[in-house]
């Protein structure tokens, strides 16, 4: 009996694309469920302005320079737009001209963290740690004396004055 390759390749194909969209950009819906504050679907749209909620439940991510948090310099703390939660201090703030609010350290136990994709377009995906929502991602190059790169949406953030 002959297996044609073609079957075989086919299958394995289907299996790396599914794969893909597992890791993909979207959030799996798997991890709800596990975090301090989970709401239906249905209250998250309630919650949230549309824009909010792409970014924060699907994983989107807003236009670069698009949000008024990325020229925001006063002193404060950045909390989660979704549950509240301060996530990142003014002092941590830096500009690094990518257009999206930047900062080079988290507030303690503010947030989690969570391999994304595959190389060559591996990330590290940030979420807030007590409603899960997705708030960016973070990267090596930034300043020291972490040497890390928050990549934040400005709309998953509101800014709180001090
Ligand atoms: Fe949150």
């Amino acid at each position: 009996m002959t297996i044609s390759r073609r079957s075989l390749f086919g299958i394995g194909g289907a299996g790396l694309i599914g794969g893909i969209a597992l890791f993909g950009p979207s959030m799996s819906r798997a991890r709800e469920g596990r975090f301090e504050v989970t709401l239906s679907e249905a209250e998250w749209k309630k919650r949230l302005t549309p824009a909010q909620y792409a970014v924060l439940r699907e994983g989107s991510t807003e236009r670069s320079g698009s949000s008024p948090l990325d020229r925001e310099h006063r002193r404060g703390v950045f909390v989660c737009a979704g549950c509240g939660l301060p996530l990142y201090s003014s002092q941590t703030k830096y500009d690094s001209g990518t257009g999206w609010p930047s900062f080079w350290k988290p507030l303690p136990n503010a947030v989690q963290t969570r391999e994304e994709g595959f190389f060559p377009f591996r990330r590290t995906e940030v979420h807030c740690r007590r409603c899960g929502s997705h708030l960016g991602h973070v990267f090596h190059d930034g300043p020291r004396p972490t040497g890390l790169r928050y990549c934040m949406n400005g709309v998953a953030m509101k800014f709180v004055a001090a």
